[in-house]
């Protein structure tokens, strides 16, 4: 590692430290990991009892990959996003998912302040973020974390997140096409559901990790 990654990554790590230290005083379960595998590990160690898992199409946790992993341990796999299913087969993994063992999910935006900021345009995975679920892991890399206010948080999703995410799942938005937010009306719209989970939900076991690296947009 070069002194300037070097540096970089130090500089990362005491943001990743301060999100995590925030999160705990707010009363999440929050972890630093230094690399995608110990947050691989936590998951897997994690997901012991569970028997359900669900995912919330996340590219975080695509980039982990456990979702084979958990699956060779023979856990049923709660994954809307496969394209084998039918679209009444989608809405009731999708409707599983709100009352699995465990589900996993990324997160568009984390707070230095310890507030997890998400944007939804079904809310499906938001909703199963804060109640249903016996246990959530969110996974949030260091290119997540946003020294400002949840609102500013927000602006970074809309601003940077969604236009490429509504790029990459073709959608027909304003955005998709120039990359900038206008607050569109499109019948495609991504951003339906916004939410600010800042303490953790009261009848949720809701862990954060906080990874050293760059994980989804
Ligand atoms: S409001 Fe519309 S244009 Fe703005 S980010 Fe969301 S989908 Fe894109």
């Amino acid at each position: 590692m070069g002194k300037t990654e070097e540096l970089v990554r130090w500089g990362y790590e005491q943001k990743c430290r301060k999100a995590v230290d925030s999160l705990q005083k707010h009363g999440f379960k929050a972890v630093y990991c230094a690399n995608q595998s110990e947050a691989s590990e936590y998951i897997i160690a994690e997901a012991d009892s569970a028997v359900t898992i669900g995912f919330g199409g996340s590219m975080s946790i695509a980039s982990l990959g456990v979702e084979r992993a958990l699956s060779e341990l023979g856990k049923e796999i709660l994954n809307h996003a496969s394209p084998v299913l039918s679209r009444e087969e989608k809405m009731e993994v999708m409707r599983r998912q709100l009352t699995c063992d465990l589900f996993l999910s990324g997160c568009n935006a984390l707070t230095l302040n310890g507030e997890l900021v998400n944007i939804d345009a079904t809310g499906n995975r938001v909703a199963a973020m804060f109640f249903g679920p016996r246990k959530v892991i969110v996974v949030a890399g260091r290119n997540k974390l946003v020294g400002g206010t949840a609102q500013q948080a927000v602006e970074r999703v809309k601003g940077y997140a969604t236009p490429l995410n509504a790029k990459r799942l073709n959608f027909n938005t304003p955005c998709s096409a120039s990359g900038f937010c206008n607050d569109c009306n499109s019948p495609d719209r991504l951003c339906r559901v916004t939410t600010v989970i800042d303490r953790r939900p009261r009848m949720t076991d809701l862990h954060v990790l906080v990874v050293n690296e760059e994980l989804g947009l």
